[in-house]
């Protein structure tokens, strides 16, 4: 109940207090007369004295009285137990009210603290975008003071085009959110989240605006790192796989249109599993920083360098022009990623493999590609004589294929990896060294020895046998010369050529030259070619033979009985000597053997050849031979192949 009600009730109170009074009054003074009037009228009492008048009166003032004073203290009691009532309510709502601020005051601590700790600027423009309220904690979060800020232009703390989208887009909205930048007073960028809402009069007309920001550069951060991890390795900051495809997706219709080809290089680090697990990973993990590094500088702007997994690179060649340029640079970065590394205080070799698929030969599409090149790679490991590999369709990891061998070839003749040894060949009778055999060996810097059967074939079939042959003559004829100018005398030397090499067009003026800048005679010299080579070219191997036999050169059949030679054949072929394959000299143990070569023997010196045994192993095959009258000999048992220097001092 307010103030003025119980003003009012008061009154009231009061007012028919009155008026009751009045009236019982009046009917007091009426009821007295009629009382008296009846009393005298009945004529029970003479006439009534105003004394028995008055006791009458004071008798009904009394009860009058008494009834009044019921009546206000029963109204004062109800209006005390209101009143009381009142005060309760009041204390409650007091309570209620107390509470009620300190929650308030609280609350506004609470907005304060998080206002501050989730740094939220509040700020207020007019409508010019100048500011005009902002608040405090604008100096922890951009260094400026309040004061610096005050009365300037909101586009001198945000770039124009953060300002513009929102002038644009305010127009229309009530409020509008954005993400946008904050210059600091030392120039760095903050992320921020933006609100911005008209203030408006009761005329609905704009006064200016309350731009709320908040800091979300931790956020953007977290964005930021999340999506540089889906496309980058956090260990070296190369690409990763899934930006690696990407990327070669989005290039593959330039590459389409270039028509040249492309290589996808898988390349993993040998031993990489040893240095990781001995050396742990934090050693690990340097190596394939210091291999990312040594690929970047391996590498040209148009590669696309990723790594995918482990110890696995990989890159891609987009801008080569032939087949042979991407030959050249996988080589070459074979050779960049070659190093000694060192790790604490020791250093260990570091090499490479690679396995390599060709766009579009190989497949159309990068996850075919990357498998390719995965199995080529794996081939590559196994196969102890390479250290890179491409991928083909019967890719079998026992035979290395004809692509990688012959690139490896191309860069053995540059790095000169090919090395001449020399086997001699003994007089039986009288046990000197009467001949001695060149033979090739190819010693390859990571797989180690190469034999001649495995690497040979496949020069022959690409032409680039004829880069070897004239290695093999450039190198013996120059040893021979050596030996002869040295004293080391020696009657002959015999030289392998390819039946290739044989059938070329100036084949024997190219001898004749070397002879002669060597200073050598053609008698010094033996050129043995293998029995099938006499049956398979036959025409312009024929003329040579007999021009460089002119000029006093010798011609060895190599590898008799592996062949098809009819003995008939053998008188018109003009051969010196008949060299019998090793097969004949195994067999010669048993009797059935012996009489072959007995009579292989006798036909050779008959047609005037001489007989060379090859492949002698034993004591037992060195007496057999001597004694069925062979003239010539050479194998393990006697002297093993070897080069020139040993030679010397055996
Ligand atoms: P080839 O001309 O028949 O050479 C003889 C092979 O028998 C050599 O193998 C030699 O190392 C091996 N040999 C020698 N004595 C023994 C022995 O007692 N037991 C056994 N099991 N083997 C013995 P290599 O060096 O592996 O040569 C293989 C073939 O490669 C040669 O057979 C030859 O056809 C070819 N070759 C070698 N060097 C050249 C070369 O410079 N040019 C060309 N075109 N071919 C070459
Ligand atoms: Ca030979
Ligand atoms: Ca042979």
């Amino acid at each position: 109940m307010t103030s003025l009600e119980a003003k009012a009730r008061s009154l009231r109170s009061a007012f028919n207090f009155t008026i009751i009074y009045t009236i019982m009054s009046f009917t007091w003074l009426i009821s007295g007369q009629v009382v008296k009037e009846n009393i005298e009228a009945a004529g029970k009492v003479g006439t009534l004295s105003w004394t028995h008048m008055h006791i009458i009166n004071i008798l009904l003032s009394s009860i009058f009285i008494f009834i009044m004073i019921y009546v206000v203290l029963k109204r004062f009691n109800t209006d005390q137990t209101i009143i009381k009532n009142y005060l309760n309510e009041l204390k409650i709502k007091s309570a209620t009210i107390e509470k009620a601020g300190r929650s308030i005051r609280l609350q506004r601590e609470l907005i304060e603290n998080v206002l501050e700790s989730a740094d939220i600027l509040i700020v207020r423009i007019d409508k010019e975008f100048n500011i005009t309220k902002i608040s405090d904690n604008i100096e922890v979060i951009s260094s400026f003071k309040s004061e610096e800020v005050k009365g300037k232009n909101l586009n001198q703390f945000i770039n124009s085009q953060y300002i513009e989208e929102i002038k644009e887009n305010i127009k229309e909205k009530e409020k509008y959110k954005l993400e946008l930048q904050l210059d600091t007073k030392y120039g760095e960028k903050i992320y921020m989240h933006a609100t911005i809402k008209k203030n408006k009069s009761s005329d609905n007309s704009i006064i200016d605006y309350s731009l709320v920001l908040c800091d979300i550069s931790e956020r953007k951060l977290l964005q930021q790192k999340v999506t540089y991890l889906d496309s980058y390795d956090p260990i070296t900051s190369l690409p990763n796989r899934n930006l690696l495809e990407k990327a070669f997706n989005s290039l593959l219709p330039t590459l389409e249109k270039s028509g040249n080809p492309v290589a996808l290089l898988y390349i993993d680090i040998d031993d990489f599993a040893y240095i990781n697990e001995t050396l742990g990973h934090h050693a690990g993990d340097h190596l394939l920083m210091d291999m990312a590094n040594k690929l970047k500088l391996a590498t040209k702007g148009t590669d696309i360098l990723a790594r995918i997994t482990q110890d696995k690179f990989v890159v891609i060649f987009t801008d080569e022009k032939s087949l042979d340029s991407i030959e050249e640079r996988v080589n070459k970065i074979l050779k960049d990623t070659k190093m000694s590394w060192q790790y604490e205080e020791e250093k260990y070799m570091i090499s490479s493999t690679i396995g390599v698929s060709l766009y579009p030969d190989d497949s159309l599409e990068f996850i075919s590609l990357l498998k390719n090149a995965n199995i080529a790679l794996e081939c590559a490991k196994e196969s102890s004589r390479t250290s890179y590999q491409y991928y083909c369709k019967e890719n079998n990891c026992e035979a290395i294929n004809e692509h990688t061998m012959l690139s490896n070839i191309k860069l053995a003749l540059e790095n000169k990896d090919f090395q001449m040894y020399y086997q001699p060949i003994i007089n039986l009778k009288t046990g000197k060294i009467e001949n001695i055999e060149s033979l090739i060996r190819w010693f390859h810097p990571e797989k180690g020895y190469i034999p001649p059967d495995q690497f040979i074939p496949i020069a022959e079939k690409s032409g680039i046998i004829d880069q070897i042959g004239e290695y093999a003559l450039e190198e013996v004829f120059s040893q021979k010369k050596k030996w002869n100018d040295s004293g080391f005398y020696l009657e002959k030397v015999s030289i392998n050529i390819s039946a290739v090499n044989f059938s070329r067009a100036e084949f024997s003026i190219y001898i004749k030259e070397k002879l002669q800048r060597h200073g050598l005679k053609g008698e010094e010299i033996v050129l043995e070619l293998t029995e099938t080579s006499f049956s398979t070219h036959k025409s312009k191997m024929k003329e040579n033979i007999e021009e460089i036999r002119s000029f006093g050169v010798e011609i060895a059949m190599d590898d008799f009985g592996t062949g098809y030679s009819s003995l008939a054949r053998l008188k018109e072929l003009q051969i010196d000597y008949l060299k019998l394959d090793r097969l004949f000299i195994v067999a010669l143990i048993e009797e059935d053997g012996q009489e072959v070569i007995k009579s292989l023997i006798s036909l050779a010196n008959a047609l005037g050849k001489k007989v060379v045994a090859e492949g002698i192993e034993t004591e037992e095959q060195f007496s057999i031979l001597k004694k069925l009258g062979c003239a010539f000999g050479q194998g393990y048992f006697l002297a093993r192949p070897m080069p020139a220097m040993d030679l010397i001092s055996s």
